[in-house]
């Protein structure tokens, strides 16, 4: 049924097909060694809000691979803590789609990339072998020299690797509704903190679904301590108070995976990207960093191939990049944002009118103001030092 190849991407999501296009326009002869094994039948359904944000997009559209799909534009971010509701708009930065669309849309992409993609293909085991591995799917069983796991938050590959499921797990929950009256503007993608009964935030987003301007709306609770969330409640709760019935919408109810700094994502001839590597575990958003996995791996496989470079080198590759940077900042704020330093940090995104903006920033892929962030982090300095000191000051008295 299959011709062995080189290279196996298991997982046909934005983070594996974005590898395979990325190895198609940038080293052909490559490509042509690589298979993308996908469990499901395009198009499939991934529960999702669907928001990505800019910098993802301009990495496809650089590679020629943008996804034409209905969608929501996004101009602007707001979020409601215990103090009040900031909101930043900075012009383009994102758009939300369906992701039954969107990667459906990239699959045909890769294809006519001229990406092999073997649908229906479940992986259910990776044997490590002196050389390569064995990949043992439900339409048979093949070798590879190199496995990427890019299968999502309950990654085979990941197992086979030896590895847990991670120290950032958080679970989500969300329904499409129609808009109600208290919406805010759809061109917004709206969050809200300001429940401190868990660890994590609601949100509110435009999409679009059969031409039918609807909203997103969900729950997500990041898992920091053993604590017990029943989050269908509480977004039971959520909605009653705008009038909508949760058991009247289609529950999507998931999983996702935060990134870790000291994270292992590659051991023998197996790596990780996108979500089975872990995402952002501060908001769960992962469609942009699973298309920059899989720029990253793409370049990386190269430099594999043509120069040596050894495959146990791909977490190094991965820490030292600027999505690695990037997810290591969110992984070290978990305890300022979810932790005991919650109220504290709430009371600055409020009174910052900095961070929302440079948030927009970073979310849409825009040049990040630096006199901006400056100003940003002496606010931050000084907020810190008059902490310390009101702390000094009161073990005095
Ligand atoms: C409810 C919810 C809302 C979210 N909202 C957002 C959002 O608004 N914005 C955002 O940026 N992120 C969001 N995320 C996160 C985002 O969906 C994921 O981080 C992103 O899809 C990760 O991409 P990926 O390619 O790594 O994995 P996935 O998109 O999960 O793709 C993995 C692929 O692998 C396939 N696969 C799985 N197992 C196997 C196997 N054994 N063999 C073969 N194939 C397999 C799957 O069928 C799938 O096609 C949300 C997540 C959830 C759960």
């Amino acid at each position: 049924m299959f011709t062995d190849g080189e290279v196996i991407i298991v997982g046909g999501g934005p983070a594996g097909l974005t590898a395979a296009i990325s190895l198609a326009r940038h080293a052909p002869r490559l490509a042509e060694r690589v298979t993308v094994l996908e469990a499901a039948n395009y198009p499939r359904e991934k529960f999702c809000a669907g928001a990505v944000g800019g910098r993802g997009d301009a990495i496809l559209r650089a590679l020629e691979a943008s996804p034409e799909v209905a969608h929501a534009p996004i101009e602007g971010i707001s979020l409601r803590v215990g103090a009040g509701v900031v909101a930043a708009r900075i012009g383009a930065i994102g758009r939300v789609v369906r992701r039954i669309e969107f990667d459906h849309a990239l699959a045909k992409i890769a294809r006519r990339a001229g990406v092999r993609i073997v649908e229906g293909a479940r992986v259910h085991e990776v044997v490590a072998r002196a050389r390569g591995a064995r990949v043992e799917t439900t339409k048979g069983a093949l070798e590879a020299a190199v496995v990427v796991g890019a299968d999502g938050v309950g990654s085979v590959v990941r197992k086979a690797m030896g590895l847990g499921r991670g120290a950032f797990r958080a679970q989500v929950l969300e329904v499409d509704t129609p808009m109600v009256a208290g919406d805010r503007e759809r061109s917004f993608i709206h969050f809200d903190a300001a429940d401190r009964r868990y660890p994590g935030y609601s949100w509110d987003f435009p999409t679009v679904l059969h031409g039918e301007e609807l909203v997103c709306r969900g729950i997500y609770h990041l898992r920091v301590a053993d604590e017990v969330v029943d989050i269908q409640a509480l977004l039971a709760e959520r909605l009653a108070g705008m009038g909508l019935d949760l058991a009247e919408c289609k529950n999507k109810r998931y999983a996702e995976r935060g990134f870790e700094t000291r994270g292992e994502i590659a051991r023998g001839p197996m790596m990780l990207i996108g979500e089975a590597a872990g995402i952002d575990p501060i908001t769960g958003e992962g469609i942009a960093q699973a298309i920059e996995y899989g720029e990253l791996c793409a370049r990386f496989l190269c430099d594999h191939f043509e120069r040596g470079v050894p495959l146990h080198t791909w977490g190094d590759a991965v820490h030292r990049s600027r999505l690695g940077r990037d997810l290591a900042v969110r992984a070290l704020a978990v305890p300022a944002f979810y932790g005991p330093g919650r109220a504290r940090t709430e009371k600055f995104l409020h009174q910052s009118e900095h961070a929302l903006h440079l948030g927009c920033q970073h979310f849409g892929g825009v040049p990040i103001d630096r006199p901006r962030l400056a100003k940003l982090v002496a606010h931050g300095a000084v907020e810190l030092a008059a902490e310390g000191l009101s702390r000094v000051w009161s073990k005095r008295g």
